[in-house]
């Protein structure tokens, strides 16, 4: 008889898990006792869908019609919206075949994954970074390269980066940007996208840029313009190169986390084969949040997701204001999305790392935030994120309640 192994988890599962999970179990934990917490953790805006995509699903829902699988990419009339947007914020010209509707950016993130990497690709990503870049990557088999992104470059990765890179480890096949990013809200200037866009042309390196947090930007970036009236909303990459993959999604501008949409532009070599990757993977995105997403690009949805902007901005300059007083170290530049990434400073001396800050000014004061460590594993032992999309009110409670804590003897 041959001995059998018993059945064990793949090896290629094995990624590391999120700090931030400790932290939500103990914010559980809270609440069920009756504590108000604050939570700064999610990247998650508190309004809601904007009314007319709201309103669009109700009566989606009450028809019941067409709520069956749709086509793999998506709805025709929702990728001939997707196409309309980028004329109407970037002036380009996108036609709707080159859109996939997709579940959330998570779901274009694979999809492009999988159709451009095989195992054993060299990707590059910045460090700090959204982790599921690099787990997601790791989970495929691909080599994943974390570009170490400081202060000194605004916490984005240059092309002298990726030529030491390339000079010490061999080519890459892959590199995945973001502006605004998460964690460090940094946005990339025009010239700087372009530069990256320009060397991945010159080396076969395929360009990923994800523009979820597009519509968030609170400063303007040296050569960021409004145009036509629209004020500045972040540099596509399809306005440098169309054989770059463009991501981006419902969740953030919008606010529709949980209707799991988002979208990929996709070059020409790989419409195809995400076609069939997403047939199989997810056979559609989900098709009455797809209905109903068309309204998100209408006059009045479009004003309501400013409105939000409007108050992530009034966050900001809430914890910006109050950062003398609070004497952390080095802060990144926050122009977009809804983070503040900084690094804890002093505080190190007294609680040795920030995951123990974070876990200490929970109980003490019921404030939720995340350490820095599920972004950057080198140097995230420093510092924290705080999310400031909960709204101004929460934010300058959680403000007061830090200061509080950290004035403990
Ligand atoms: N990219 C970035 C940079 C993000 O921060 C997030 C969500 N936190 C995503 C992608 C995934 O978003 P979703 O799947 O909800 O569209």
């Amino acid at each position: 008889m041959p001995a059998h192994l018993p059945p064990r988890p793949s090896a290629r599962s094995a990624v590391p898990p999120f700090r931030v999970m400790e932290i939500l179990a103990d914010v559980e934990r809270l609440r069920a006792a009756g504590r108000d917490v604050v939570s700064l953790c999610a990247g998650e805006p508190s309004g809601g869908a904007p009314g007319p995509v709201a309103q669009a699903a109700a009566r989606v829902h009450a028809r019941n019609e067409g709520l069956g699988y749709t086509p793999a990419l998506g709805i025709e009339q929702l990728r001939r919206a997707v196409a309309g947007h980028y004329a109407r914020w970037y002036g380009l010209d996108v036609r709707p075949e080159d859109v996939a509707i997709t579940t959330g950016a998570s779901g274009a993130l694979v999809l492009t994954f999988l159709a451009a990497f095989d195992a054993g690709d060299r990707v590059a990503v910045c460090r700090p970074g959204y982790p599921a870049y690099r787990n997601t990557l790791a989970a495929l088999g691909a080599e994943v390269v974390e570009l170490d992104c400081g202060a000194a470059t605004r916490f984005q990765p240059t092309p002298g980066m990726l030529d030491a890179e390339v000079a010490a480890h061999g080519p890459l096949q892959g590199l995945v940007v973001a502006g605004p990013a998460n964690p460090t809200g940094t946005v990339l200037e025009p010239a700087e996208l372009a530069a990256l866009a320009r060397w991945c042309a010159e080396h076969g390196t395929r360009l990923i840029s994800d523009e979820i947090y597009h519509g968030i930007v609170h400063t303007a970036p040296e050569g960021g313009a409004a145009r036509d009236g629209e004020p500045y909303r972040g540099t596509s990459a399809w306005e440098l190169d169309r054989d770059a993959v463009v991501i981006s999604s419902f969740s953030k501008y919008w606010g529709m986390t949980g209707w799991r949409l988002g979208w990929a532009l996709l070059p020409r070599d790989l419409a195809a084969a995400v076609d069939a990757l997403a047939g199989n993977l997810s056979l559609c995105p989900p098709a009455a949040a797809q209905q109903a997403a068309v309204e998100a690009f209408t006059a009045d949805a479009y004003a309501e997701a400013d409105r939000a902007v409007e108050q992530f901005a009034r966050s900001r300059n809430l914890l910006l204001d109050a950062l003398p007083a609070l004497r952390w170290g080095e802060v990144a530049p926050a122009d977009g999305a809804f983070y503040l990434y900084a690094d804890l400073g002093e505080q190190l001396e007294r609680h040795g790392s920030s995951l123990a800050w974070c876990r200490r000014l929970l109980e003490a004061e019921a404030v939720a935030v995340v350490p820095g460590l599920d972004f950057d594993a080198a140097r995230g032992h420093r510092a924290v994120r705080l999310s400031f999309a909960a709204g101004p009110d929460r934010v300058a409670e959680a403000v007061t309640r830090i200061l509080r804590f950290q004035a403990r003897p």
